[in-house]
């Protein structure tokens, strides 16, 4: 049977290599005799799993000696709580800053306020007028000269890929132009981690929960500025401490060995195509083209700022909503799966990570223009 093409926001698609070649290690990785679901965490095959996936990392982002990396568990959601009880605190009353631009970095800020002061430094909650043209909100990005960034705050959090509404960074701010230099980002990359460069260095820390782009569900990547760890607030589980996951090449407990096991294989993948440079570019063509569509007909509509078009999540609505269980029960017959917008913002919604080929956006882009000529 052939695989349909899934456009799931996440747990989403995996490349179908990496699939295959973990269901011939199922039973016998590399001659172990054992599955790595088997695996003592301790034990020389996995602790070489482990540490080779953590150099692959360590390559293609370029990570610099003096971050850690480290493979969590928890999620993103997991990461709103520990990154403050790890963070919050490191320069005395705890105090961090936030910018709003949808719904995971308002998540984000939420939880965080359970733990100390925060600030919203910019938000793109409200309309605006941009070059003339009205956005909604969360459809842009407030203009980094505009952010009021406190001083003295411990870091700021941004969400640098916002999965549900489909707004995307293209560059992180260096805030000592701003006048906070002592403040680092942290920045929510879940959901286009490995899917373009990312100059790390001009973050703090950098958390990804692996299932949107990375690996299965269960693993967290964490990567974090070394100076930064080691001020937990003492509420802080030590499962959770940085310190501790970091000292111990996160396996300071019991890891998602598994998880781990396939992120590191996905590494591998992105690698052979020629590593984020590679991914960037695979994916900015999947993108144009979706977007270039959707550009050229009044009967579909995406509403996201043009520069800050997500090239991972791409949100849509029928002109016509009353079509839109349609427009879905079409898709599926055709092979085309989860195309469901979030409840949140209603309408459709095709993510179109690292793992969907160029074929199945053409797919995609072929049944909506079908559709169309049917119901336009
Ligand atoms: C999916 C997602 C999360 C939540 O991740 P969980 O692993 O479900 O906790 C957080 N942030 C972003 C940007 C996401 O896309």
């Amino acid at each position: 049977m052939a695989r349909p093409w899934n456009f799931s926001a996440g747990p989403s698609a995996l490349p179908e290599t990496v699939l295959q070649q973990v269901a011939a290690e199922m039973l016998d990785w590399n001659g172990s005799g054992m599955s790595v679901m088997e695996m003592s965490h301790r034990g020389k095959h996995f602790v070489q799993i482990c540490d080779q996936a953590e150099a692959d990392l360590r390559e293609l982002l370029n990570v610099p000696a003096d971050y850690a990396i480290m493979f969590m568990q928890g999620g993103g959601l997991g990461e709103n709580a520990i990154v403050p009880m790890n963070l919050i605190g490191r320069r005395g009353d705890p105090a961090a800053d936030f910018v709003l631009t949808g719904h995971w970095s308002t998540r984000s800020h939420k939880e965080a306020g359970r733990y100390g002061d925060t600030h919203v430094a910019a938000s793109s909650g409200v309309a605006t007028t941009i070059d003339g043209c009205e956005q909604a909100p969360w459809t842009w990005v407030p203009p980094v000269d505009t952010w009021q960034v406190r001083r003295h705050a411990a870091y700021l959090h941004f969400c640098s890929n916002e999965t549900i509404h489909g707004v995307e960074f293209n560059d992180w701010p260096d805030l000592a132009t701003l006048g906070a230099p002592d403040v680092p980002l942290v920045v929510d990359a879940s959901s286009h981690f490995l899917s373009r460069p990312m100059d790390i260095t001009r973050a703090g820390l950098v958390f990804a929960g692996a299932q949107k782009n990375a690996g299965p569900a269960g693993v967290t990547v964490v990567i974090a500025r070394r100076d930064l760890i080691g001020k937990a607030l003492p509420i802080c589980p030590s499962a959770f401490d940085y310190a501790n996951v970091a000292a111990e090449h996160s396996r300071y407990n019991t890891p998602p060995a598994f998880a781990i096991y396939v992120a590191g294989l996905v590494f591998k993948w992105v690698k052979a195509q020629g590593g984020v440079a590679g991914m960037e570019a695979a994916n900015r063509a999947k993108a144009d083209l979706l977007y270039g569509y959707l550009d050229s007909t009044g009967f579909y509509r995406n509403p996201v700022h043009g520069p800050v078009r997500s090239r991972m999540n791409v949100p849509f609505v029928l002109r016509d909503e009353s079509l839109n269980a349609a427009f879905l029960q079409g898709a599926e017959a055709a092979g085309l799966m989860q195309l469901k917008g979030h409840k949140s913002v209603g309408g459709m919604r095709a993510s179109i990570y690292n793992a969907m080929p160029l074929d199945g956006v053409h797919a995609l882009v072929a049944y909506m223009q079908d559709f169309e000529r049917r119901h336009g």
